[in-house]
């Protein structure tokens, strides 16, 4: 891909105006449709009358809000907001593929409605650069040539991820700030800061004709960032005295009570275990995406006169973004190369590693099964997750865990000590805070697993909300909201696309039923040829089978198979029949099966390849 420096000006649409004014409205902008909220006020009284808001009346023009991705699952988020012209689309992130997908590699949201109505999409808003929010964007660009808005790190992010994928054109990427708002369409959308697991996360307020729509993207309240400022919680407050007509709000922590912790609470944790390891060497595990808890990392390495080598491509490619966008200033020679550790004293050296969720091929996973090319683990070694588990995942960090424990090396993680990892997401409390400073009249639940978004509506009825003013949703279902009303009233289509090796979308349902068939009980395949019109059999069956039985010890089993197969080849090709192929291969099927169900107990793929010669 060509650089293109150009391309990451700030974008034309982003109003010069709000530009200067980092952090504040762009008031110019927001006045027309607060003047609009106030004008239906005494509309609105009427409405309260009738407890029913019900769907947006036929000649009442209503803004459509489509999650393509990110509920009932945390992964591949994307909403996207519709008024008659004018797509825009929140998010494009990418899932992992669960137990039943075997062999695929991602998975991307379906971009079918999309590709429906192509003419209308004006762009892409980012809410920060994590995977379930920026993945599937290369995906979506191969597509669609439409310009991409995001903050400097996740466009430095997104820029890292197209150097890997080939794309017919150039990208439009645009980077914004804080307090920015990008105009497309009829939407104004306004940028605004919040805390995160990731430097540079914002939510969005989405100037529409209904009113505005808050996006709180992924956001915790941390009132003692490690760099940057809180979470503009005024701004917030600005929002809901204006009046906001629908909130859009994430879910992942919605049930568990009280506040996260700060970020900043890990840094007294390491500063503890650092003291209690003096001379040892520490390994220590976590997110390369938290650029902040690196940089506590480094500072608590520095105060104990350790160096700091980085191991993983992708800690080292977040950690050199960062330090040349200017979110990380470790002084010289702080961090040296990985391939100079060993050179080091262990108590003068901390190696911050990829692999806190026991990727097999990330960096601490080579080292603890001994295959690392610059780091040997030993007695002399502390390895640290400063990180949770994410749900799937035990297996895999258990299995590095189990492996050190076994060689003799200590390992400090989150089942044994306490603070080792702040989350990034809001607790209920946290919600509570920003529902209530927002004030919206709608509100829907994103980003979670249902019992996720059970929780968060669970969260706004406590508040108050009346029942039928909150929507949990479905993938593709269609909320029409206009200013005084809201209601699913339509479905589009929505769903997963998966992605195995080069190939996008070409893995469906029929492939994947087979690949968990071959992989629980292998097959089993007949291969014959016959002559339809003579009626002879050319060549008798023979039988080829794959992770079904070890083959010398099943030879009379399938001897019988292949007589089976032959007398059922005999009696189709009989005279007094009509001879046809494919009730040949249906009858060897069914009979077969049959045979090594009873013979076996087991259920292997019978493939005949019957050709007629
Ligand atoms: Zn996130
Ligand atoms: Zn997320």
């Amino acid at each position: 891909m060509p650089k293109k420096k150009n391309n990451t000006t700030p974008a034309e649409n982003v109003s010069a105006e709000s530009a200067k004014k980092r952090g504040r409205p762009a008031k110019k902008q927001e006045a027309p449709a607060a003047k609009k909220t106030e004008k239906k006020k005494g509309e609105r009284q009427t409405h309260v009358r009738n407890p029913k808001n019900g769907a947006p009346r036929k000649n009442e023009k209503s803004v459509k809000v489509v999650s393509l991705g990110g509920l009932g699952e945390i992964g591949k988020n994307m909403t996207l907001l519709e008024f008659e012209d004018d797509i825009i689309i929140i998010d494009c992130g990418i899932g992992f593929p669960e137990e039943d997908m075997p062999g695929v590699d991602l998975v991307i949201p379906n971009f079918a409605y999309l590709e429906e109505n192509r003419s209308k999409v004006r762009g892409v808003l980012l809410t920060h650069g994590h995977e379930d929010h920026i993945g599937g964007i290369p995906y979506l660009l191969r597509h669609f040539n439409i310009p991409i808005y995001g903050t400097a790190l996740t466009i430095g992010i997104i820029k890292g991820k197209l150097k890997e994928h080939r794309m017919p054109f150039t990208p439009q990427l645009n980077v914004v700030s804080a307090g920015d708002t990008v105009h497309l369409g009829v939407f104004a959308a306004e940028f605004i800061h919040v805390n995160h697991s990731i430097a540079d996360a914002c939510a969005l307020a989405i100037n529409t004709p209904s009113g505005i729509i808050v996006h709180t993207g992924d956001f915790k309240i941390d009132v003692s960032p490690i760099e940057g400022e809180m979470i503009n919680l005024a701004r917030f407050g600005e929002l809901g005295k204006k009046g906001v007509t629908l909130m859009l709000c994430e879910s992942t922590n919605a049930e568990r009570p009280g506040f996260t912790p700060s970020e900043k609470s890990v840094g007294g944790t390491l500063e503890e275990l650092f003291t209690a390891n003096e001379g040892k060497r520490i390994i220590i595990s976590t997110f390369s995406s938290n650029v902040h808890r690196v940089q506590q990392i480094i500072d608590v390495s520095l105060r104990h006169g350790r160096r700091i080598a980085l191991s993983g491509r992708s800690m080292q490619n977040v950690v050199s973004a960062a330090i040349e966008l200017g979110y990380m200033s470790p002084p010289a020679g702080a961090i040296i190369d990985v391939t100079e550790a060993k050179h080091y004293a262990p108590g003068d050296i901390t190696i911050i590693s990829t692999g806190s969720q026991g990727e097999p091929m990330s960096a601490l996973y080579r080292m603890a099964f001994g295959d690392h090319r610059d780091i040997t683990l030993g007695a002399n070694d502390v390895v640290i997750f400063s990180s949770s588990t994410i749900p799937g995942n035990e297996k895999l960090i258990g299995r590095i865990i189990n492996e050190l424990s076994h060689n003799g090396i200590k390992v400090i993680h989150d089942s044994v000590q306490l603070g080792l990892h702040a989350s990034g997401h809001a607790c209920a409390e946290e919600i509570k805070l920003l529902y209530q400073l927002v004030k919206p009249k709608f509100y829907m639940p994103i980003h979670g697993e249902y019992r996720h978004l059970a929780a968060n509506r669970n969260i706004a009825s406590f508040l108050g909300a009346p029942a039928e003013n909150i929507f949990v949703g479905e993938l593709g279902q269609v909320l029409s909201v206009s200013r005084h009303r809201a209601a699913f009233t339509d479905t589009v289509s929505a769903g997963r696309t998966l992605v195995d090796g080069y190939g996008v979308g070409d893995v469906g349902g029929a492939v994947l039923r087979d690949r968990l068939h071959l992989s629980e009980d292998g097959i089993l395949i007949v291969f014959a040829s016959v002559d339809l019109t003579t009626r002879y059999i050319v060549n008798p069956p023979e039988i080829v089978t794959k992770g079904f039985v070890y083959v010398p010890d099943a030879e009379d089993l399938l001897y019988e198979a292949r007589i089976r197969a032959s007398e059922i080849l005999s009696d189709m090709l009989d005279r007094s029949k009509k001879p046809n192929l494919e009730a040949i291969k249906e009858r060897i099927r069914r009979e077969l099966s049959k045979l090594m169900m009873n013979e076996t107990g087991r259920n292997p793929m019978i493939v005949p390849f019957i050709t007629d010669l």
